[in-house]
């Protein structure tokens, strides 16, 4: 029996399960391939992921594999610098490639403590009571308190829920490889910067040893069904920029949609939904893998509160109530940036438009905080702006703001030296006279580094400890 089984060992149930073992939940990752994926899509990591890395130890590892780039010109691909100020520590993006980070995470999970298997594929679920049965593809059966399935956009376990994945169908099919070119750098360059002007799925970028990442649209050539060959490449090309480059040696060829979907439901009882298999959209503006990276650490701390036995009643379901939202919005953000890049006259006309007004700096901001999810604000009631929104990491006395959420705890951060976090303090911790860079009272941190509570008022932070951390010992 564990307390918790997790369906798909990609990104986002690896930082589930590590999340988890943080509060010694019993956990077991179930992921249904035996072998790393064989296409190296290179993701971005922004800001926000980052911060959450850093809160956890993790930024140094991970940061060693990955190539910084600038947090800017994400949003459609305009090609904007990011504004000057952005309120993170962490204003960059990390180039970093996908099974490598899967990599970097599943480690991180098993020196944890969780439990991975590979090569179990997830065919069944029944709940009750006490628990979930989850059946595997060999006709194993094993039990848990709690199932969530991480199983990416085709999520067998969202299907055996029954639960509905509204939205749009695919109807625009991109290309995206590596491989290299048979002509000069300099030509390559003029070429693209010419039918960039009006075509903007469409970049060969140097990625470093003569190899280049390619994308260009799919339009028209290959049948779904199979895998795209260099021959479609070499087609696409030709028909959008009048030359092929020359194309050969590849390393990796894929195809990806503009499918745009979510959830009816994230929870139906024991079994919850997170990451892909909760929400999918186009990959523009690099945000998927961030967004199922970050609603691990929402959940984390709230199933094992569960589970730990002192999560208040409704604790469990602000999990849906704050991320569904979130990933609404990027769903929204990304059918617009698909817009933004249609070759027709009105679409192009509305980007150069969104490019003059990104010049004034509020407006880039608003957009590079909506990609870098450094502005998502949850609902936690009235209050200050600062109320529900992350915390960036400032310097405390002791070093680091997130040096001190390494544990996953709640932290009290009180200027007024005043306040205690009395029977709360085996699941939140206490720092007096944190630092002067905090422009409030006190703060009361989750888990997740959003802020619970500004105040100081010790009833008022009690009712607080209350609603977050359930009953003091
Ligand atoms: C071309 C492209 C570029 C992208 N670029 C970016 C980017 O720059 N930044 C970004 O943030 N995102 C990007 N994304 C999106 C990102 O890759 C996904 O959002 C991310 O992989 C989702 O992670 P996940 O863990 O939720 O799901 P997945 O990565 O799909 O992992 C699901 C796991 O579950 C396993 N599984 C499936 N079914 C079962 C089962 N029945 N039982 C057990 N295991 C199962 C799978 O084998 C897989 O390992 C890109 C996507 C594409 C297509």
């Amino acid at each position: 029996m564990f307390d918790v089984i997790i369906a798909g060992c990609g990104p986002t149930g690896a930082v589930l399960a590590a999340e988890l073992r943080l509060h010694d939940v019993r956990v077991l990752v179930l992921e249904k391939e035996t072998e790393p994926p064989s296409f190296v899509r290179i993701v971005g990591l922004h800001s926000r992921s980052l911060e959450l890395m850093a809160m956890r130890g993790l930024l140094d590892r991970i940061r060693a594999h990955g190539r910084q780039r600038p947090a800017g010109g994400f949003f459609a691909a305009i090609a904007k610098p990011a504004p000057p100020g952005l309120d993170s520590a962490y204003a960059y993006l990390l180039g970093i490639p996908q099974p490598v980070i899967v990599r970097l995470l599943e480690e991180h999970a098993i020196d944890l403590g969780a439990q991975v298997r590979h090569g179990c594929a997830v065919v069944g679920l029944a709940q009750d009571g006490g628990g979930v049965t989850v059946e595997l593809a060999d006709g194993e059966r094993l039990r848990s308190r709690y199932l969530v399935g991480c199983d990416g956009g085709r999520s067998t376990v969202r299907k055996l829920l029954g639960v509905g994945f509204p939205g749009e169908p695919s109807r625009v099919e991109t290309l995206m490889g590596e491989m290299e070119v048979g002509v000069p750098p300099e030509e390559v360059a003029a070429t693209v910067t010419a039918v960039r002007e009006t075509e903007h799925r469409f970049w060969l970028r140097p990625f470093g040893a003569g190899v280049y990442s390619v994308v260009v649209p799919a339009a028209g050539v290959s049948d779904r069904a199979r895998p795209p060959t260099l021959e479609d490449f070499q087609q696409q090309l030709r028909a959008i920029a009048g030359t092929d480059f020359g194309v050969h040696s590849p390393r990796w060829l894929s195809r990806f949609g503009d499918a745009t979907r979510l959830a009816e439901r994230y929870r139906v009882g024991r079994v919850l939904l997170a990451g892909d298999a909760a929400h999918i959209h186009p990959p523009i503006g690099g945000q998927g893998l961030n967004l199922g990276v970050q609603d691990a650490f929402n959940l984390g701390w709230k199933l094992a509160a569960q589970v730990r036995g002192w999560a208040p009643e409704t604790l469990l379901d602000t999990y849906q109530a704050e991320r569904q939202p979130v990933a609404a919005d990027v769903l929204d953000n990304t059918r617009a940036q698909m817009e933004l890049l249609s070759t027709e006259p009105g679409p192009q006309a509305v980007r150069r438009l969104l490019t003059e007004l990104m010049d004034f700096d509020e407006v880039n901001r608003y957009l590079t905080e909506k990609i870098t999810a450094t502005g998502v604000r949850y609902d936690v009631g009235e209050g200050p702006d600062l109320l529900g929104r992350r915390l960036r990491d400032i310097e405390v006395k002791q070093g680091h703001l997130y040096g001190l959420l390494r544990r996953g705890r709640g932290l009290l951060l009180d200027r007024t030296e005043r306040l205690a976090v009395g029977g709360w303090s085996d699941r939140v911790d206490y720092l007096g006279d944190p630092t002067a860079a905090l422009d409030v009272p006190c703060v009361l941190l989750r888990p997740d580094g959003h802020v619970a509570w500004i105040g100081d008022d010790q009833q008022d932070l009690d009712e607080h400890l209350s609603r977050w951390f359930g009953r003091p010992r």
